[in-house]
């Protein structure tokens, strides 16, 4: 049987397996239920994905992802202090999510994606590959700050000159 391939519009993940990357997703959370090693990295994994699909989130939400996944990879936010924050941040009318009609998916590459981390039928040293994964991204983050970045320090520049 030949496999059809299709790629994620957004991350440009090499999807074969008849999924698309939130399936993919998905299918990576429900490994979580026989691998306490995996379940350990949620945040990890979590955070990965939606800093690679950024398109469904209001303003400002992976601005501050970013910042609680860098700060949990650098060893200075412990996941009680990333909750607490993101609780002030978005809690009460703050929508985190952008309504699906406006999301506009902007094609990035990244060196790994979901796809690296779900091998099939092959959930044996997935934290393992979340954990490359994050790391990868990481780096890549640093190498190029996010739009949203960007767009925040052209307006404060903005507002410093008047
Ligand atoms: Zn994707």
């Amino acid at each position: 049987m030949q496999m059809e391939k299709n790629y994620c519009e957004e991350c440009g993940a090499e999807l074969s397996n008849g999924l698309d990357c939130w399936n993919t997703f998905g299918a990576v959370i429900a490994w979580e239920a026989h691998d306490p090693e995996l379940v350990a990295e949620h945040f990890l994994t979590v955070a990965s994905y939606n800093l690679q699909h950024p398109s469904q989130f209001a303003d400002g939400v992976i601005a501050q992802l970013q910042t609680s996944f860098v700060g949990y990879l650098s060893g200075t936010l412990t996941l009680d202090q990333i909750r607490s924050r993101t609780r002030k941040a978005f809690n009460g009318s703050r929508r985190v999510l952008r309504p699906i009609e406006e999301r506009r998916p902007v094609l990035r590459r990244w060196p790994m994606t979901i796809a690296d981390v779900y091998l099939g039928d092959q959930p044996k040293g997935a934290a393992e590959r979340v954990r490359a994964w994050a790391a990868s991204i990481r780096q890549e983050l640093a190498k190029v700050p996010s739009l949203e970045q960007a767009n925040a320090a052209k307006s404060t520049r903005r507002k410093v000159k008047r």
